[in-house]
C-alpha cells in the first residue's frame, strides 16, 4: 500500500513512515482521555520528511488520515456496527468495511474550504487545534451544556470568540446557526461515513451514519 496521502482539506500531501512497536509505546503514554490529543501526536510523529502537524488539519483530514495509518498496519479493516431499525424496531448488526469507504474519498479542496454567511462570517472546518480545546472542556468539571458546546463549537467554525456571540440578539444567533447549518454541506469533504443497510425483516433500506471513535483506530499497547 502507498504511504502517502493527499488531505482532502488542501492541496498538500502526507507521508507516512512505518509504524513500531515504539511509536504505539510512546503513544500509551498520553491518557486515552486525550483522544484529540492522542490523534495530533499519532499524525503528526508518523509522518517522514515534511512534518505538516495535525493540529492544522481538519477534522475531516484526521479521520482520512486515522484510517488511512490504520489500514497500513491491518489487515482486517471491517467493524462490526449496531443501529436501531426504524423499520421494525429491532437492534441490527452488520459488519462495516471502514477500507472501502476510505477508498471513496468525497470532496477534495485545493485551498482551505470555507463558506460565506451573512457578509459578515466565515464558516470553516474545526481544526485539530480546535478539537483539541473542545475536548479540554468537554473533559471540565462541571462539563459545559449542550448549548455552551455548541456555541464554542460555532465560535471555532466562524472563528470569533464565544463571548462575541453571546453578544448577539437570540434572533440573530438562531439564524446564524441555522445558515451554518445549511451551509455546512459546501465546506464538506474527506470521508461519506453513511453506508446503507437493508432490514432482514422488512427488505427496507436505512441510513446508517458510521461511528468513528479516533480511539479505534489508534493502537493501544
Ligand atoms: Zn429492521
Amino acid at each position: 500500500m502507498q504511504n502517502e496521502f493527499r488531505l482532502p482539506s488542501q492541496d498538500k500531501m502526507i507521508t507516512f513512515r512505518e509504524v513500531t512497536v515504539q511509536d504505539a509505546l510512546d503513544l500509551a503514554q498520553l491518557n486515552p482521555k486525550f483522544e484529540e490529543k492522542s490523534t495530533s501526536w499519532w499524525l503528526t510523529n508518523l509522518q517522514d520528511g515534511d512534518v505538516y502537524p495535525a493540529k492544522l488539519w481538519s477534522q475531516e483530514d484526521r479521520i482520512v488520515g486515522l484510517l488511512y495509518l490504520y489500514f497500513l498496519t491491518q489487515d482486517d479493516v471491517q467493524r462490526r456496527v449496531s443501529y436501531t431499525c426504524q423499520h421494525c424496531g429491532e437492534s441490527h448488526t452488520f459488519s462495516a468495511d471502514y477500507g472501502a469507504l476510505a477508498k471513496n474519498p468525497l470532496n477534495q479542496f485545493d485551498q482551505w474550504p470555507t463558506a460565506q454567511l451573512q457578509d459578515e462570517y466565515q464558516l470553516n472546518p474545526l481544526t485539530g487545534e480546535d478539537l483539541e480545546e473542545l475536548e479540554m472542556l468537554k473533559l471540565q468539571d462541571p462539563a459545559p451544556t449542550d448549548d455552551q458546546l455548541r456555541l464554542q463549537v460555532i465560535a471555532k467554525r466562524l472563528r470569533t470568540e464565544p463571548a462575541q456571540l453571546a453578544k448577539l440578539s437570540l434572533t440573530k444567533y438562531i439564524s446564524l446557526m441555522k445558515e451554518a447549518e445549511s451551509k455546512l454541506e459546501e465546506i464538506r469533504h474527506g470521508i461519506d461515513l453513511t453506508v446503507s443497510h437493508i432490514c432482514p425483516t422488512e427488505g427496507l433500506d436505512s441510513q446508517i451514519a458510521l461511528p468513528f471513535r479516533a480511539n479505534d483506530f489508534i493502537p493501544r499497547v
